[in-house]
């Protein structure tokens, strides 16, 4: 029997609902949720998602503005750009688009944004307070992924997760946040030996590796519930995810396919945290103490 489609575009709309009445309530009471997104570069792909984030802060009612450098600019520049931001009182969520150009510390410039304005949930503090299970901005693709488990009924808790890359934005986080829930959590790396020894015992599957559909039908277990993360671009043009969709689809139990499965969900949860930063000061929390309500 086929999978049951996660369609995570559905999904993230129905969200964006919800977001955009918080987005409004926020303006009415004079605190208009707003959006920083530094990019420094000519990078196509990343040109392309920054104004995808820009049209649905928009359609969101959240205030946005885009930073844009030249790929040879210097370093300190960006920091002092970030150090106003920081400093200024419209904008509650800052984001630098990655990758950065290759002579820039990635670290350093992620340091520099406030921890409070830190939508991506990339700076240390905030990664400190996802690995104790305190996430106040957990990092929006993971994030994301969770939203879509809850949203599709799926059970986390004592179940078999197998995540498959370990990146610091999305494999590691995502296996944190499968752990916080209960799950008995596998990292698998380029490293691993005999990855399908491990993949087959997944009771959920997420893969984030940008190896176009390396994932088959016979690497899952039957009934697995299958998370692609992986967005690849293909000879033809078209994207792929890191699983192979026909096939695994017949196999699996819950699928998402790509596009319209996570890309759409990273989105909406960049959204949900920009707010959750503006309605934090509105309503007085700290920015780094977790009320209990994310993840
Ligand atoms: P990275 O390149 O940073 O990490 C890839 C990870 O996959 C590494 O940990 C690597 O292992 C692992 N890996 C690579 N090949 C294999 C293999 N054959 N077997 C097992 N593990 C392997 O990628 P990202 O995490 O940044 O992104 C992954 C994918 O997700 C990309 O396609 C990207 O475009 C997509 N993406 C999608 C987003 C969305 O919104 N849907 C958001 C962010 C990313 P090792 O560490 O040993 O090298």
């Amino acid at each position: 029997m086929s999978a049951v489609i996660i369609d995570g575009k559905a999904i993230a709309s129905a969200l964006r609902v919800e977001w955009k009445a918080r987005a409004e309530y926020l303006k009415e009471k004079g605190m208009q949720p707003g959006l920083a997104v530094i990019i420094v570069g000519n990078n196509q792909a990343s040109s392309i998602y920054v104004r995808n984030k820009v049209k649905a802060c928009n359609e969101t009612g959240i205030y946005s503005e885009v930073h844009e450098f030249s790929e040879n600019i210097d370093e300190c520049e960006v920091l002092k750009r970030i150090q106003e931001l920081n400093k200024n009182s419209k904008i509650h969520g800052i984001l630098v688009q990655l990758p950065l150009p290759r002579h820039f510390e990635d670290r350093r410039i992620i340091a520099s944004i406030e921890a409070g304005k830190d939508v991506d949930g990339f700076h240390l503090n905030n990664i400190g307070a996802l690995v104790t299970g305190n996430a106040v901005y957990p990092p929006c693709t993971p994030y994301g992924v969770m939203k879509m488990l809850e949203k599709s009924g799926i059970q986390i808790e004592g179940q078999n997760a197998v995540v498959v890359g370990r990146s610091n934005i999305v494999g590691k986080p995502m296996a944190l946040m499968l752990l916080e829930k209960g799950a008995t959590v596998t990292i698998c790396t380029s490293k691993t030996r005999d990855l399908a020894e491990h993949t087959r015992r997944a009771d959920i599957l997420v893969v984030a590796t940008g190896k176009p559909r390396m994932i088959t039908a016979k690497m899952v277990k039957p009934g697995a519930t299958v998370i692609d993360v992986g967005i690849n671009r293909m000879p033809d043009g078209k994207l792929a995810g890191d699983v192979d969709f026909d096939s695994v689809k017949e196999k699996a139990g819950h699928i998402t396919p790509v596009p319209g499965g996570v890309g759409p969900m990273t989105i909406a949860m960049l959204l949900c945290n920009t707010i959750e930063a503006a309605g934090r000061i509105q309503s007085g929390i700290e920015p780094q103490v977790n009320t209990g309500n994310n993840t």
